[in-house]
């Protein structure tokens, strides 16, 4: 899966700036994790569902990619 991401960020070029320097950013669980939103005794609830992948332009912070998977 590293790889994957690795050759998405090496062919992705920065739709704000035109940089071509990305880094690698992750959500990884608690707070950062995408939730899934759900009912807990009829109010409503999130409960973690998965990880973020996002790909970050090094020159001017844009997140350009961003992807979701399962943990
Ligand atoms: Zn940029």
């Amino acid at each position: 899966m590293n790889e994957y991401y690795e050759n998405i960020k090496n062919k992705t070029v920065c739709t704000d700036c035109g940089g071509k320097e990305m880094a690698i950013g992750y959500l990884w669980e608690g707070n950062g994790a995408v939730k899934k939103q759900t009912t807990l005794l009829g109010t409503t609830a999130y409960k973690g569902a998965s990880n973020v992948l996002m790909i970050i332009c090094n020159k001017c912070g844009l997140v350009n990619k961003s992807y979701v998977f399962a943990r």
